[in-house]
């Protein structure tokens, strides 16, 4: 069986989005544009509401997926077609854009801790104009799996006999949120042909025999396992795979497709009031 090991390592780049929020953008950059299907990560962690108080308002999604990953605090969903929900500590949204939303995303605390993340994940043609769908799912409907010396939260795909509640994503996605204490370690199987990266959150990881520093993004070969570990007291990384999508990415703000006629169509139904 081939082990995967690290081919790149980004650190996350500070920038801010929406109405003026504060990230770390690790995917995404102009040191790594890409890991097909994944086309960004952006980490928010900040308990100065002023980094995050802004939020993001009203604004729309066509061609691909949004995945918010909540760890700390609390943030209100809203969109167009009347859909609403609160994602609280521990909670993820899979929200499927498809041929397109509008929607806000807006802290609901004026204090304290907002930390979590933000995944984009490409939809291949077939796809694109898909109906919108959400997932949302509350922390206690993510399994958390003790395998090897640490703890798994398997919010996509599965581990042993633990599957993850997103379902039916065409990218079949694994997303793991992962804990090692000590010097611990584990071996994780994937899809031996999917892309796949690590975000290292907490700590210091050894991620295929390579030490990988906190807030640091690190690039995958391909291979059925992985080994991670732990050099100190608390490491928490995010395990991220997915089938490659193989097309031609058109890409403009919140609108990924495949040509540059999609994207001044999408300009267009978003000017003409024709998304939900
Ligand atoms: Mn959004």
């Amino acid at each position: 069986m081939t082990t995967r090991h690290v081919t790149r390592i980004a650190p996350a780049v500070p920038t801010s989005d929406g109405a003026g929020v504060r990230l770390n953008r690790a995917l995404g950059t102009a040191v790594i544009g890409a890991v097909d299907p994944f086309l960004m990560l952006d980490e928010f962690h900040s308990d100065n509401a002023s980094d995050y108080i802004a939020g993001f308002p009203a604004h729309p999604h066509r061609g691909f997926e949004t995945v918010t990953i909540m760890l700390d605090g609390s943030m209100e969903h809203r969109d167009s077609a009347g859909n609403r929900g609160l994602l609280g500590p521990g909670s993820v949204q899979w929200m499927t854009a498809g041929r397109g939303i509008i929607h806000s995303e807006m802290p609901r605390q004026e204090n304290g801790l907002m930390r979590g993340f933000q995944l984009w994940v490409n939809l291949p043609a077939t796809h694109k104009m898909a109906e919108p769908r959400y997932q949302d799912l509350p922390g206690d409907a993510i399994p958390t799996v003790n395998h090897g010396d640490g703890e798994v939260r398997v919010i996509a795909g599965s581990l042993g006999d633990t599957s993850g509640p997103v379902a039916e994503i065409v990218t079949r996605p694994i997303l793991f949120d992962i804990r090692l204490d000590g010097d611990g370690e584990m071996t994780l199987p994937l899809p031996e042909a999917h892309n796949a990266f690590v975000y290292v959150y907490e700590g210091t990881a050894t991620v295929g025999g390579h030490d990988v520093d906190r807030g640091h993004l690190a690039v995958l070969d391909h291979g059925a396992t992985l080994h991670l570990g732990a050099t100190g007291t608390s490491t928490r990384v995010l395990l991220a795979a997915g089938a490659p999508i193989g097309e031609p990415i058109a890409r403009y703000g919140p609108f990924v497709m495949n040509t540059q006629a999609e994207i001044m169509q999408a300009i267009r139904d978003y000017q003409t009031g024709s998304f939900a």
